[in-house]
């Protein structure tokens, strides 16, 4: 057991650490790495976390499927795992403030926003699964009369979840609850750089009555766990959230092995485009928090800003001042009034740098902030570049850090090209109170979702995915019950 004093809110909190399987938790049988745990406000390690190996996704991987055979899976009532889906959006709201410390010693996220949306979304998503649960249906089909044809939506069986560290538990709960409410089984590896919610989450599982082996969680490096549950013979689909570098891996061992199903949410090189005719603060404000919101660390930061040249200059000033307003309000994710705090690694904090420096070298100039802030953990002022260049790699490539370009544009025309001309397709965000302009641009954009008038809207039974090289299928909404199911058509002769 891990047990932590956060000096806050309810001070001590602990967790088990090891490797959740079949209900237990137990220590690996390979490889057996222990995993440092940075805390990114200081630089510091927090602890080491046992990580698992390729026998031990194979451990797991059979405890799911005896699970999905004998005691989950269609064996149980829709209305029996919704049940148990709601008794676990309970326990995730009465242990709301425990997941929030751990989350904010674990990824720098603030307490206090953590509170305020992170949890909540966790506890929403396990609700809205847990009632679709009891309401997957097929439907009969019309053929001739002596035939009665119909389908069924059934589940894969055994599903893989890699998740990335830039929202563990919520990202862990969008897979895991609609996984459950379809019948399947999971196993779980998070993120070996923020591994702590998910392991608390495991206790909360159990609590909830998820009979033994329905989730079952590995810590552990991508290379060994994460590449040992994407090559399993025995894993019936994936679900992965994290680069489009790692989803490329993950589709081909996939392509290699057996053909498995598999959703990806990968990156993105979101736009957000501001015509002439806007309330500028809320714009300036909308804009600021699509791109720096989780430090910069969101798929769907919208880190270009096209700027129409008739509010170009107003924009300008009123949104660098903004920027230069947040540091204050930056620093000590425990500190109250925190609303921002620092890049997850060093490993990050270095590669943002680099895309600063990438930024100023090709031409662009550093308008707002472009260097690190305090003294410890991996902080960097929020970043604006102006002068940049369509084809410069800090207007091509995903940043995921508090960096954002500005560029003017004349047209709308001109504007849908630029906002188009990038591998990634995740969100735009389109700015006008002229509804058919808005109506066209969400058309003419190329992203699974578009925002009019807002950035990173948050409606969770609305489905979310990638166009392009954003991703492979829908999470979230009706559309991801699709995902976790497959159909069969059952012909009957009469
Ligand atoms: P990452 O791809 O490095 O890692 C994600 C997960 O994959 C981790 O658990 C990692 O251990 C694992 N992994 C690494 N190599 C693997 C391999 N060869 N086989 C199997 N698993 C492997 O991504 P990250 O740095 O953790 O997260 C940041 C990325 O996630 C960004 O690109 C971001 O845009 C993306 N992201 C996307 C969404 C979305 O919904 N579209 C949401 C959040 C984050």
């Amino acid at each position: 057991t891990h047990e932590f004093n956060t000096k806050l809110y309810k001070g001590k909190v602990s967790f088990k650490a090891g490797l959740f399987i079949n209900g237990e938790w137990v220590d690996p049988v390979d490889g057996g790495d222990m995993i440092d745990v940075v805390n990114p406000a200081t630089g510091k390690v927090i602890t080491a976390i046992p990580g698992g190996g390729a026998k031990d996704v194979d451990i797991a991987v059979k405890a799911a499927r005896k699970a999905f055979k004998t005691t989950w899976g269609l064996k149980v009532p829709g209305s029996e795992r919704g049940k148990i889906l709601n008794k676990l959006a309970e326990l995730i709201e009465k242990y709301g403030d425990e997941l929030a410390a751990l989350e904010c010693l674990n990824v720098g996220k603030p307490f206090t926003s953590t509170k305020q949306l992170e949890i909540p979304v966790a506890v929403y998503v396990s609700r809205y699964f847990a009632g679709w649960a009891d309401k997957i249906h097929g439907k009969t089909i019309e053929t001739n009369e002596k035939k009665l044809a119909y389908t069924r939506h059934e589940p894969w069986g055994v599903v893989g979840a890699i998740t990335p560290w830039n929202g563990p538990l919520m990202i862990a709960v969008v897979k895991i609850a609609p996984a459950l409410a379809t019948g399947n089984t999971v196993v779980l590896k998070p993120s070996e750089i923020t591994p702590f919610t998910a392991l608390y989450l495991a206790d909360l599982l159990n609590e909830a009555g998820v009979p033994p082996g329905v989730v079952n969680i590995i810590n552990g490096y991508g290379h060994t766990v994460g590449s040992a549950i994407s090559s399993h013979p025995n894993v019936d689909k994936i679900t992965f959230t994290g680069s489009t570098l790692t989803g490329r891996k993950i589709l081909k061992a996939a392509a290699e092995s057996n053909l498995k199903a598999v959703t990806l949410e990968l990156g993105g090189k979101s736009p957000t485009i501001i015509f002439d005719d806007v309330d500028l603060e809320q714009a300036i404000k909308w804009a600021a928090y699509g791109v720096y919101y989780n430090m910069g660390q969101a798929c769907v930061a919208g880190s270009r800003i096209y700027i129409h040249e008739a509010i170009y200059n107003k924009f300008l000033e009123g949104f660098a001042k903004f920027t230069e307003g947040l540091t204050s309000t930056t620093g000590a994710p425990f500190a109250e009034g925190t609303q921002r705090g620092p890049q997850i690694s060093k490993t990050q904090f270095d590669r943002v740098m680099g895309y600063i420096n990438s930024g100023i070298s090709e031409g662009a100039k550093v308008h707002v902030g472009g260097e690190r802030f305090g003294d410890e953990g991996y902080f960097i002022k929020p970043t604006v570049f102006i002068d940049a260049k369509p084809s410069m790699k800090i207007m091509q490539e995903e940043i995921f850090g508090p960096v954002c370009s500005i560029v003017k544009f004349k047209s709308e025309e001109e504007v849908i090209e630029w906002a188009n001309d990038t591998t990634y397709g995740l969100a735009a965000n389109v700015f006008t109170q002229n509804s058919a302009r808005a109506i066209r641009m969400s058309h003419a954009i190329e992203a699974g979702t578009i925002n009019v008038n807002c950035s990173l809207s948050m409606e969770l039974n609305v489905p979310f995915g990638g166009y392009k090289q954003s991703g492979i299928g829908r999470e979230l909404g009706q559309e991801a019950l699709d995902t976790y199911t497959q159909v069969k058509a059952v012909h009957v002769n009469l």
